[in-house]
């Protein structure tokens, strides 16, 4: 006789990028309006990065860096929502799915409160996770640090995961 169980894993991820002018600020996939934009390789969406991050170190897959580097011009410009998309792919075929994923935006600007809902919509479906399972939140850095003085942006992302066992009684 089998009975299912279920194996967890937690993972964190963590971005930081350069706030410049004339770029597109992408946040979780979604074009925030602001002046500037996150300096990068790619798109330098912090966010994605943050939880690709995550994703990878909880299924024990290494990080971002490993599977895309910033060396190879594949991924010069990429856009993080393709990334996010391979990375779903490689977990789905170890069997992992997403139980909950919790992320923290750090940016002293734009106030980010009017886009949560948005970024949290545009995360989920990336992952292919039901809405209720991701959550976003937003803080400033109390004017502190790179990131309170508004020249950069700042992403933290926790992540569990869970798999099926198999357990012969
Ligand atoms: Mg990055």
């Amino acid at each position: 006789m089998d009975s299912v169980e279920y194996e967890y894993r937690t993972g964190i991820g963590t971005d930081i990028h350069q706030l410049i002018a004339d770029k597109p600020l992408m946040l979780g996939g979604v074009e925030v309006p602001f002046e500037c934009g996150l300096l990068a390789h790619s798109d330098g969406d912090v966010v994605l990065h943050a939880v690709i991050d995550a994703i990878l170190g909880a299924a024990g897959l290494g990080d971002i860096g490993t599977l895309f580097p910033d060396t190879d011009p594949e991924w010069k410009d990429a856009d993080s929502r393709d990334l996010v998309l391979l990375v779903r792919e490689r977990v789905k075929k170890d069997r992992w799915e997403i139980v909950n994923l919790d992320v923290i935006v750090h940016a002293q600007r734009p106030k980010l409160g009017p886009y949560k809902g948005q970024i949290k919509r545009a995360v989920a479906g990336l992952l292919d996770t039901d809405f209720s399972n991701v959550n976003i939140k937003a803080k400033t850095n109390e004017g502190l640090d790179a990131v309170g003085e508004g020249k950069a942006i700042a992403s933290t992302a926790m992540v569990l995961l869970r798999r099926r066992v198999k357990r012969r009684l």
